[in-house]
């Protein structure tokens, strides 16, 4: 694993789950961390919180720019913040499409444009969008996460693009289901917890679901200088789901 000492980074969504494994893992590594969350309130040293709704462009601008000014300038963003939705196309009305959109996809949109102009500055400038294989798998009853992840991928790519000549890598990890708090919140509202969760281990190709510290890696390793000729890529982190084309048991 690389040396992130000398580096600057930002997660959003850094207060639980994924974010949280990143920052924590990037600071072990000797990064300096800044979490933007809607509640940074569980943050300990030597992680640095900060407060803000990425839906609010002005509140995002303002936990940008005291990130920076903290940290003396920014090497890393991880746009790791976002929310679930369930159901198909009929199941979510216009307003539950907005909010869903307006924190998974503007909400990078907006951590991006107040964090490029820092990024340019550095030397070992990079991007890690968490997406998901929502993106792309066909997932039933994921209509609106899956929009909104497929959205992400292709930004992934398209800002890739506009900033390569810039020294700005993009890349996103595709985890599979991983055991946040998130994927706890989804159990805990089944009849039986217990055999929901050994109904979803069951179907994943390693019998496991994938760990947040296995997702942190995999971001770690793409915001590092280690990657350093790899931008515009998707790495999936998900226990096979998507690429063994495995029969479910
Ligand atoms: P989580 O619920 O444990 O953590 C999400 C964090 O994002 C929380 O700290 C929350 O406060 C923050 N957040 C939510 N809305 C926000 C907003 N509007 N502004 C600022 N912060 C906000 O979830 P997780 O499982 O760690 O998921 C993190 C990311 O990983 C999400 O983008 C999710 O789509 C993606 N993902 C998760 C899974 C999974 O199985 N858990 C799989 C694929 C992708």
């Amino acid at each position: 694993m690389t040396d992130f000492t000398g580096l600057r980074a930002l997660v959003t969504g850094g207060a639980s789950g994924i974010g949280r494994a990143t920052a924590e893992l990037l600071a072990a590594r000797g990064a300096q961390v800044a979490v933007l969350d809607l509640d940074p309130s569980g943050v300990r040293k030597p992680l640095r919180g900060y407060a803000a709704d990425v839906t609010d462009d002005t509140a995002v601008r303002g936990a940008v720019a005291a990130a920076v000014a903290d940290l003396g300038g920014l090497d890393v963003l991880v746009n790791n913040a976002g929310i679930g939705a369930q159901g198909t196309v009929e199941d979510n009305d216009d307003d539950r499409w907005h909010t869903v959109l307006d924190v998974n996809v503007l909400g990078l949109v907006r951590t991006t444009r107040a964090a490029l102009p820092h990024l340019r500055s550095s030397a070992h400038a990079a991007i890690v969008n968490t997406c998901s294989i929502a993106a792309t798998a066909g997932l039933p009853q994921r209509a609106l996460y899956s929009a909104s992840k497929g959205a992400v991928l292709s930004l992934t790519l398209a800002m890739a693009a506009d900033h390569v000549r810039e020294g700005v890598r993009v890349n996103c990890v595709n985890p599979g289901t991983v055991d946040t708090p998130w994927v706890g919140r989804l159990l805990d509202a089944a009849d039986d917890p217990a055999a929901e969760r050994a109904a979803l281990e069951a179907r994943q190709p390693t019998g496991r679901l994938v760990s947040a510290d296995e997702v942190a890696g995999a971001i770690a390793y793409l915001a590092s200088p280690l990657s350093g000729a790899t931008t515009g890529t998707a790495l999936a982190v998900d226990g096979g789901m998507q690429g063994l084309r495995l029969r479910p048991v």
